[in-house]
Formats: structure tokens, sequence, C-alpha cells
């Protein structure tokens, strides 16, 4: 079978008369609006940016214009390639809901990997099919196609996958897309610290392709809550029918697009990430109980420790918190160690130094 969006799309979805605000039906300037039942005369609070008091009576831009010809000139991307969702958590969610049936329908996960996939799925009752990434954390590609049935969707691929660390193969992801007449999903939320690149320049190759990324991490944003979905504009637009109208705030909006301009500031922070990484990486690698440091392209390490939950809990005693791993099948003994400031990873280290046994 060839990849056919119509036939992948829930007939719901297809049939949806979506949502029209005001504000979609009508996008010039205008001196005088009444057509959307805001107060008319302020916001008791503004939000300050620059030395401006915006106010905040007024309804944002439900499908984010603006924000979208930044993200576009900043990723080489037209605007109708781009969904700006609340966190790539809403972007998981919406194709999840315009793709799967609920109780026939399955996505494949590859398991350890991030939880909101099987998470997003399990909220609309569609069925998860875990296929194990080997011991190198690689997809293994002949389990993953005798997994798929007629009822797959959607293939989750996180890329450096999280909490391994790694990239997944460009081969493998290529075969992949090659071969699955579905929609696979490319994670990269954290491929700004990674050696390969986006995924994202290829949509025109592949039509069933959808890559996520987020200004959660590299970027700085996690509060803002301003995940990225990058696909062809038949699957964009399925996205904005599907979202909710107003789904980014205006002063998530107005910050991620000062935040935006700050691309020099934030390459700067990544290089000095990937510094520190390689610093922890060595001095993790010294300790007498560490079995394995996995080789990362993300923003954090994950480490085989003889007695990780002690380990963990020690470190919890002394007020450091990094995210035990041990209980997740094929991290056994693991902690995910999140790269910090220069400070932050000295303590770590002279902490762990002083651990007995
Ligand atoms: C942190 C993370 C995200 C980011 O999610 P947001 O909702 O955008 O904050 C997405 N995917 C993976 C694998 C992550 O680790």
């Amino acid at each position: 079978m060839e990849f056919n969006l119509e036939y992948l799309v829930r007939q719901n979805i297809k049939n949806l008369a979506p949502y029209s605000t005001a504000r979609h039906e009508f996008s010039g300037e205008a001196s005088v609006m009444l057509d959307a039942n805001e107060n008319a005369i302020g916001s008791p609070v503004t939000l300050d940016i620059n030395n401006q008091h915006e106010l905040l009576n007024r309804y944002p831009d439900p499908v984010q214009t603006r924000l979208k010809q930044r993200i576009s000139a900043i990723k080489g991307l037209p605007v109708e390639n781009i969904f700006t969702g609340n966190g790539s958590d809403e972007a998981i969610d919406v194709l999840i809901r315009i793709f799967c049936e609920p109780g026939f329908d399955n996505i494949i996960t590859l398991p350890p990997t991030y939880g909101m996939y099987s998470v997003a799925a399990a909220i609309n009752n569609v069925k998860v099919k875990e296929v194990p990434l080997n011991t190198d954390f690689q997809m293994d590609i002949q389990a993953i196609a005798d997994a798929v049935d007629e009822y797959t969707k959607i293939i989750f691929i996180c890329s450096p996958n999280n909490p391994s660390g790694n990239s997944i193969n460009r081969q493998d992801i290529e075969v992949i897309l090659n071969n699955f007449d579905g929609i696979v999903v490319v994670d990269e939320a954290y491929i700004n610290y990674a050696r390969q690149k986006t995924l994202s320049l290829q949509l025109a190759d592949h039509p069933n392709l959808v890559v996520l990324q987020t200004l959660s991490k590299a970027w700085g944003l996690a509060a803002l809550r301003l995940g990225l979905a990058f696909a062809s504009r038949e699957i964009i637009r399925l996205m904005n029918h599907v979202k909710y109208p107003y789904n980014i705030n205006i002063a998530t909006q107005e910050l991620a697009l000062q935040g935006l301009q700050h691309v020099d500031q934030v390459n700067a922070w990544i290089r000095d990430c990937i510094e520190q990484r390689s610093w922890l990486e060595e001095e993790l690698n010294r300790l007498s109980y560490t079995q394995k440091v996995y080789p990362s392209d993300a923003n954090f390490l994950l480490v085989k420790m003889t007695g990780a939950n002690e380990i963990f809990k020690y470190l919890q005693q002394n007020g450091i918190i990094v995210r035990n791993r041990s209980n997740v099948r094929g991290c056994e003994d693991c902690l995910r160690i999140t790269v910090g400031t220069a400070a932050e990873n000295a303590v770590l280290i002279s902490t762990l130094k002083a651990y007995k046994k």
C-alpha cells in the first residue's frame, strides 16, 4: 500500500466543520471591534514587555501568524508547514486524535522512551504496541515491521531519545519512513544538542513525516509552554482544525517572539552545555561504582551505576535531585542526570565522590 492521508484520517475528523472564531473570519485592522464579546474597556492587568503595556482584553491570534513567521525564518520552513501547540504534548495528543480511532487503532512506541506518547494514547483509549529498542537503544526494524498491523496509525520515534540520550540511526528512521504507510512522528526535543541534523528539512520527501520540536529545552522557555510540529501542509491543516481555537495565549506568543530573537545566546548556551556534558561524562566515568555512561546527544546523561537506587536516595538526602530510571525496562540501575550549570555539576560530582557504599 501507499501512504494515503485521506485513508488514514478518522472519518469524524474528515467530516469536521472546525470552529470558526471571530478572529478567523476577520484578520485586518479595525478601529471598532464589536465581534467577539470581549470587554471593550480594558484589562485589570497588562503584559509588560519592552516598556510597553499590552492589554489582555482581546482574544489572541488563533493561528499565531506572527510567531510562525519568526519560527519560519529560523527553521527555514514555510508557515504552512508549522503547527504551534501548548507544549509538544498538545501536538502528540492532537495527532492521536486525528489518526487513531479509539478502541480500534494502535500506535507503536519504542521503549525506553518519553512517557507522553503512551499516556496520550491511553487517555484517548488507543492501544499501544511497544517494540523495545535494542541494548544500544537503536530500533529493531524487523520487530517494528512485525508489530505493524492494519490498525497501526502512528510510530513515535524519539531522537535524541529520552531517557537514553542517543540519536536514533538516520538510515533506520528513513527505512521506517519509506516502508510504513502510517504517520511517523520524530520527536526532536533535544535536536539542538545533537550531532545529527533535523529531519524537518526532509518534509518534501516524506508526506508521512511529522517532526516535533519545543522551546522547553535548549531555548530555555519550558514555563511558556510552546511546542512545534512540522509536517505537510495537509497534516498541519488538520492539526489546526482539531486544536483548541486559542491554544496559545498572548503572553506565550509575545514572550516567545521576544525569546526567538536571542538565537546567539541560545547557541552559546548549547555549546556550554555540550562542554559541561563532556566534563560530567569524564568525571562520572571515574567513579568506582559507575558501570557505564551512555553516549548522549542531549542535555542529559544516562548512567548505569552499581546500587543506583541507594545513590539516588543519597543524592536526594544531599539536596540533589536526578531522575531514577532504575525501574524502567532497559534502564536497570540507571540514573538520568540533566546537565546543570558548571557550579551544579561540580556539586554533583563532589557529592558523588564522597559517597561511601
Ligand atoms: C521534554 C520533552 C518534550 C517537551 O515537551 P513540551 O510539552 O514541549 O515541554 C518533548 N519530547 C520529549 C522527548 C521530551 O523529553
